[in-house]
């Protein structure tokens, strides 16, 4: 838990979401500011700063946040495809310094992404 870390009020309750999944380990919540029609951001309870923040005895949570992904993914029914997408510091486009993956879908999307 970090007190300045909006996901970990999230997490605590402070800051409201509308929960689509959650266990021990990991919650799922729609982005406040969808970049698509869906927008999923999946995060791990534990406060981590980023994908190069994690050690190896964050492997089998990280294994977890794809899975509830991926899981939510087909729950949404994006059958056509979807992406996940984490980003890693400023200049990537992090801005949220608490580790998430983005579950993105519902339209095409350009590759490479900007
Ligand atoms: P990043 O830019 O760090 O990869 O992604 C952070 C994401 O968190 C952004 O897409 C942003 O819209 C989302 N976000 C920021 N604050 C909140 C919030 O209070 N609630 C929710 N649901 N999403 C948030
Ligand atoms: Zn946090």
């Amino acid at each position: 838990m970090s007190s300045d870390c909006i996901f970990c009020k999230i997490i605590i309750g402070d800051i409201p979401a509308k929960l689509l999944y959650e266990d021990g380990d990991v919650l799922a919540f729609n982005d406040i500011n969808p970049k698509a029609p869906t927008h999923i951001l999946v995060i791990p309870r534990k406060h981590i700063k980023g994908p190069a923040a994690l050690t190896e005895a964050d492997q089998a949570l990280m294994g977890k946040v794809i899975k509830v992904a991926t899981d939510l993914a087909e729950k949404a029914g994006l059958d056509h495809g979807f992406r996940l997408v984490m980003n890693n510091g400023e200049q990537a486009g992090q801005t949220v310094f608490h580790l998430h993956l983005h579950v993105l879908g519902g339209r095409a999307m350009a590759w490479p992404p900007g």
